[in-house]
């Protein structure tokens, strides 16, 4: 399951931050994933729990914040909104659509106590 080493990676991270800036406790993590990020959430959720245990973010709500897929049309030349990757451009319906986002996997902010 790699959600559970995903988890892991973003503990240590959040542990490397408590000794940075001394907070002894994490209360929500917030966390940007986008769509293409191949998460699944349900399973990330479960494994965040695990990797937590015994550490400064255990215990703590893990909230994320689904990111839209953002591709530029080459076409038109338009940054636009698509559901998934291949999709067409919504604007002119060319199939030239380079993706830009929806990839994110990262730490947008941690509020401590
Ligand atoms: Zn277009």
């Amino acid at each position: 399951m790699h959600e559970l080493s995903i988890c892991e990676n973003i503990v240590s991270v959040i542990e490397e931050q408590a000794v940075e800036q001394s907070f002894g406790k994490v209360k929500t993590v917030r966390l940007e994933i986008g769509p293409l990020a191949g998460i699944e959430l349900e399973a990330l959720l479960f494994s965040f729990d695990v990797a937590a245990k015994g550490g400064v973010a255990e215990n703590a709500t893990l909230e994320v914040i689904e990111m839209p897929v953002i591709g530029l049309c080459i076409s038109c030349s338009q940054s636009v909104e698509v559901k998934e990757r291949y999709d067409p451009c919504p604007i002119c319906g060319s199939f030239q659509v380079q993706i830009t986002g929806g990839e994110e996997l990262r730490i947008k902010e941690l509020e401590v106590l």
